[in-house]
């Protein structure tokens, strides 16, 4: 499968699963634009270091996707995006009544509105390049819900509304728009989440992994940021043409239970 020739905008993508996507993108040909809020020297080495590896244009654009302006100047200024995947996301926990509001609207903004203003500037440049593939990575909680995790399940059940609307509003054309719905993957935002889990409930390491965090992940696996990236590959080849307006989940087996 080669993409040789395609561009890829990957939001929220200098850790974790967007970085893990956007490598497999590059080895599989096609150029990347990474993205972040921050704007140090290690975020543009890291689109250095896949240039170089896998013989891909690849840029850094520093964007804070909280803000509606700048998530539609990240695909402004990337200037053509055939394959977007809006993958930025932040993650609170507490309780309704305890929520803070300031959290409620940072999770909405990045985690939802950021996907549907990047999505509103990529698909004028997707029709004219006459191709292209959203892909929005939600989550298990896109599907299900848990609690204490009010915004980031609101926002990742949008997240899935969106991609069906974008499918529809792009049937006709060769455009899809699908979602990837991970279950747990060890990543930055997971790894934050450990010391809370294991002060709450009195826990080692060990057992908020296997017994908090993987309970209802029936593999009693994490999936892995690489597994995410093929995926991604997989929804950009022909072989998935006609899939556009759904979920696929990668997790264990979570939303089987
Ligand atoms: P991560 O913290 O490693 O990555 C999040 C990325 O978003 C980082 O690159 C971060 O810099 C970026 N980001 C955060 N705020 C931003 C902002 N204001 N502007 C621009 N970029 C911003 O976490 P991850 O686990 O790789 O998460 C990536 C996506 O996958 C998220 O949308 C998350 O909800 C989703 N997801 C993760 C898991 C998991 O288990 N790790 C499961 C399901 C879904």
């Amino acid at each position: 499968m080669s993409l040789k020739g395609k561009t890829a905008v990957i939001t929220g993508s200098n850790s974790g699963i967007g970085l893990g996507v956007a490598t497999e993108l590059a080895k599989a040909g096609a150029d990347v634009v990474l993205n972040s809020y921050t704007d140090r020297d290690e975020d543009h080495a890291l689109a250095e270091g896949l240039a170089k590896e896998h013989g891909v244009t690849a840029r850094y654009i520093q964007a804070d996707l909280s803000k509606a302006d700048q998530s539609r100047a990240l695909i402004e200024q990337a200037g053509t995006c055939d394959i977007l995947i809006n993958n930025a996301g932040i993650q609170h926990v507490a309780p309704i009544d305890q929520f803070p509001v300031d959290k409620w609207d940072a999770i909405i903004a990045i985690n939802m509105s950021s996907a549907f203003h990047t999505t509103a500037i990529a698909l004028p440049m997707m029709r004219k390049a006459g191709w292209g593939r959203v892909i929005n990575i939600a989550s298990a909680h896109g599907l299900t819900a848990s609690p204490y995790k009010s915004a980031y399940i609101a926002a990742k059940h949008g997240v899935v509304g969106l991609t069906k609307t974008t499918a529809l509003e792009t049937a006709e054309e060769p455009i899809t728009a699908n979602a990837i719905c991970p279950g747990y993957v060890l990543t930055p935002l997971v790894e934050a989440q450990i010391p809370d889990t294991m002060k709450e409930y009195d826990m080692s390491r060990e057992d908020v992994i296997k017994n908090v965090m993987l309970k209802r992940q029936p593999s009693k696996e994490f999936a892995t940021v690489e597994q995410m990236g093929g995926t991604a590959v997989f929804l950009c080849s022909d072989a998935a043409a006609q899939i556009t307006g759904t979920t696929i989940s990668v997790d264990g087996g979570w939303t089987a239970l």
